[in-house]
């Protein structure tokens, strides 16, 4: 018995990456971020979809995931790596053809010792001080590292979930910077960035949240849906407690389903007496402790209960949820559980 069943509708995922798209120009190439496992949906099955809708251009975090995806897509899309070149990945990447983003001076000797020949991208830092190879560095580096034929020159921006903070700015300016008069394809936006407007599209987008139904994409179609089945239904009388360390108490005469999944499956411990299920479209209240694998809801209100309650739901998508977790949706999706049956809709 698994502990729920998470729906994926791979068609909402294609059409959030066609809408996504449609806000880039023509000249604008729209890639798919398929890291973390496609954000906890099935980086396979997803990377199909999209590459059977013409998408060819692909970006995981590490070289293993790459070999997972070209494994499901076989040659002729790109797959870039943003964790670049790192020790111990070279025969990976050299022999599935992996593009490397090289982070730093020294991932850029170790691939042109390594593997020389072999295609790479470049990753800048403007700012955000996490990846990539800052203005000083590039200059050192680049009339080498541009003489080899780059395929992509990309950077990051830490705040383009706030359209007006100053940051963005600042960081397009970098990147031109960095960038202008280079007769390469560059790349500066995720999800958030596509929605800041034009000037910050420039030859290839890489959303991964818009794709997968989450903010800051107000318009994404949902893509998760996650049934969790109850185990057990009982009474609880007024004054009896429910779950561990006695932290809720029946006022009334109750009604307690008990549903199969917990922490251990993603939902988060701080969902406790917090967190909503849906039965049907009626909310049900988490109450007590979410255990390891089980959570308590009070269905007193129901006429019946049904076989399974919903967390993720048309009623409740993965930013309501994140917003009562305390965290973002994308923390949601990546945390959902290895426990659960995966299934598809759309796609083949
Ligand atoms: C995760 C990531 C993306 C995708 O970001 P979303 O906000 O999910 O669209 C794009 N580029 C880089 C470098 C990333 O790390």
């Amino acid at each position: 018995m698994a502990t729920g069943t998470l729906h994926i509708d791979l068609d909402a995922v294609l059409a959030n990456w066609r809408a996504l798209d449609a806000l880039t120009g023509p000249a604008t190439e729209t890639g798919a971020v398929v890291k973390a496992d496609s954000y906890g949906l099935g980086a396979g099955r997803v990377a199909r979809h999209l590459a059977r809708a013409g998408c060819r251009k692909f970006f995981v975090a590490a070289a293993e995931e790459g070999a997972q995806v070209r494994e499901a897509l076989g040659e002729g899309v790109a797959i870039h790596v943003f964790s670049g070149h790192m020790a111990g990945d070279t025969d990976i990447i050299g022999d599935l053809g992996l593009i490397p983003m090289l982070n730093s001076i020294e991932q850029v000797t170790r691939h042109f010792e390594a593997l020389p020949g072999a295609p790479f991208g470049v990753q800048l830092d403007t700012g955000m001080n996490r990846l990539g190879m800052e203005a000083g560095e590039w200059e050192a580096v680049a009339p080498l590292v541009l003489g080899a034929g780059p395929k992509l020159v990309m950077s990051h921006l830490a705040c383009a979930d706030e359209p007006d903070h100053p940051m963005n700015r600042q960081q397009l300016e970098a990147f031109h910077y960095m960038t202008d008069g280079l007769d390469l394809p560059r790349s500066l936006s995720a999800t958030g960035g596509i929605l800041l407007g034009p000037e910050y599209h420039f030859d290839v987008t890489r959303p991964g949240i818009g794709m997968y139904g989450g903010m800051p994409f107000e318009a994404a179609r949902p893509v998760a849906r996650l049934s969790l089945p109850v185990v057990q239904t009982r009474d609880v009388a007024a004054g009896e407690s429910v779950g561990y360390s006695n932290t809720w108490v029946a006022e009334i005469d109750s009604v307690i389903a008990t549903v199969s999944a917990g922490y251990a499956d993603g939902l988060h411990r701080t969902l406790s007496s917090k967190a909503t299920l849906w039965a049907d479209g009626t909310p049900c209240p988490v109450v007590g402790r979410v255990s390891m694998d089980l959570i308590t809801v009070d269905v007193t209100h129901l006429t019946q209960v049904p076989k399974a309650l919903d967390i993720l739901c048309p009623e409740q998508g993965v930013d309501d949820l994140a917003e009562v977790a305390g965290t973002i949706g994308y923390e949601i999706l990546t945390s959902l559980g290895a426990r659960y049956t995966r299934r598809y809709s759309g796609g083949a």
